[in-house]
């Protein structure tokens, strides 16, 4: 049996999802919307197993020279984790760095990773040019698609399918994961089947892999020979390089008599883009929510703080006059409202807005006392577990080590891969016991 089957074992989950953040601190409204709702929904669905993490090493790729706030970060992102709704008895929930396996699986992938794949992803070229304050020029830093694929494919399993929920913006990570991974299989998935090309009853398909993968791949004229045991390594990596330009499947079909002589051991799932759609949440003046831009709601924030805020949030900027009838469409309070409001409130604030029935100052405090409402149950989880920090140790130390068996398997399976280490071991035991007699 490989691996640990928590899903299938469990109930026939035959997918599964892993996803992770950065430690930067506590979660606010936007990381639930864009993200840990759609988590929670994931776990409560029977065909998924779930594995979130803190990707406590990802924030050593641009904060390095600084990690004193790792660790508390990481335990308030477990903290709200739990507050939104994440359950570890349903999610494995976990950290990175309790796994070491991730840092050895990007190593290896790191070796078959082409340099100009690293630096040509967007996100890698934007940063450098924009972000001043620190220092990116950094090995880290560009190896970090290849720890962000490590990350999802330590959780590989024979007949589960691996899904990342991501957003439009974030397909080409995914896309990037999957071709890192097909080229690591492809070194080390394929094998041609030694014993079935040395016997004698095949010498005609072992005469036409030498030919044609040894000797010259043009030649049409056969040269009488099988192919030999020395010979088998090099016909693999010819035959590798092929499969590398055309993809497994297509080879094995017009390839179809050598089919049987192939030995695949799949070693690796691709993971797949799981698009999700996020409503829109823009932050408080109108930006992409984010922290350092001081523009967001955390999700432990107090009813104080939230209706501080949210009072001098941004509106329909044509609505200079309370008198001006101004556009809900073009609202950042809107799009608020339309997350934590009931339909009637709804209503109520696009039809006054409309027709100046209304003030912005008596829509954003509408709009405060439903989110203030919403937010409540998830800060009362969240005092709660912040009472234990203790019990939220237990909880990722405990996802840790359920996360670290599956990771253990795969590497198990990636080592041998690679190395083949049982084989030359079984080989040399064997050969000892030979000499023995
Ligand atoms: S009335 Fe409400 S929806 Fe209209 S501009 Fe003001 S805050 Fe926005």
């Amino acid at each position: 049996m490989r691996g640990l089957r928590l899903g299938k074992e469990g109930g026939g989950k035959t997918k599964r999802v892993v996803s992770g953040m950065r430690p930067t601190g506590r979660l606010h409204i936007g990381h639930y919307f864009g993200a840990l709702q759609n988590w929670v929904r994931l776990q409560n669905h029977p065909e998924y197993d779930c594995f979130y993490f803190i990707a406590d090493w990802h924030a050593l790729t641009s904060d390095y020279a600084d990690t004193s706030a790792v660790a508390q970060n990481t335990i308030e992102i477990v903290t709200d984790y739990l507050a939104a709704g994440l359950d570890p008895q349903k999610s494995v929930l976990f950290q990175q760095s309790q796994v070491p396996e991730h840092a050895e699986l990007h190593l290896l992938l790191s070796m078959v990773t082409p340099l100009g794949w690293l630096e040509r992803v967007p996100t890698y070229k934007e940063a450098l040019e924009n972000v001043k304050d620190k220092d990116l020029h950094n090995y880290g830093f560009l190896g970090y698609p290849c720890l962000q694929t490590a990350d999802i494919v330590i959780y590989s399993e024979e007949g589960i399918a691996l899904f990342v929920p991501v957003g439009e913006d974030q397909v080409s990570h995914v896309e990037l994961s999957r071709e890192i991974v097909r080229r690591f299989n492809g070194f080390y998935e394929v094998r041609l089947n030694a014993a079935m090309l040395l016997d004698s009853k095949n010498a005609e398909i072992a005469e036409a892999v030498r030919n044609k993968y040894v000797v010259d791949p043009n030649s049409a004229y056969s040269f009488g020979s099988p192919i030999s045991s020395e010979e088998i390594p090099i016909a693999e990596s010819h035959i590798r390089s092929v499969i590398h330009q055309v993809g497994l499947e297509n080879f094995l079909e017009t390839e179809n008599k050598l089919a049987v002589f192939i030995v695949v051991n799949r070693v690796l799932e691709e993971p797949q883009v799981m698009l999700t759609q996020t409503p829109r949440i823009p932050g408080l003046d109108g930006r992409k929510m984010s922290k350092s831009y001081g523009n967001a709601i955390a999700l432990s924030e107090s009813d104080d703080d939230i209706r501080k805020k949210t009072k001098v949030m941004v509106t329909d900027p044509a609505r200079k006059r309370r008198t001006d009838p101004g556009n809900p469409d073009v609202c950042p309070v809107y799009d608020w409202h339309k997350l934590f409001s009931s339909q009637e409130t709804l209503d109520w604030a696009a039809q006054g807005c409309r027709t100046a029935g209304i003030g912005c100052i008596e829509c954003k405090a509408k709009m405060a006392d439903h989110l203030i409402q919403w937010i409540a149950p998830v800060r009362e989880r969240r005092i709660e577990y912040e009472k234990h920090p203790a019990r939220v140790l237990e909880i990722i130390d405990a996802g840790s080590k359920k996360a670290r068996t599956i990771a253990q398997q795969t590497m198990g399976r990636v080592r041998e891969a690679v190395f083949g280490w049982e084989k030359k071991r079984k080989e040399i035991s064997g050969d000892t016991a030979a000499n023995a007699d």
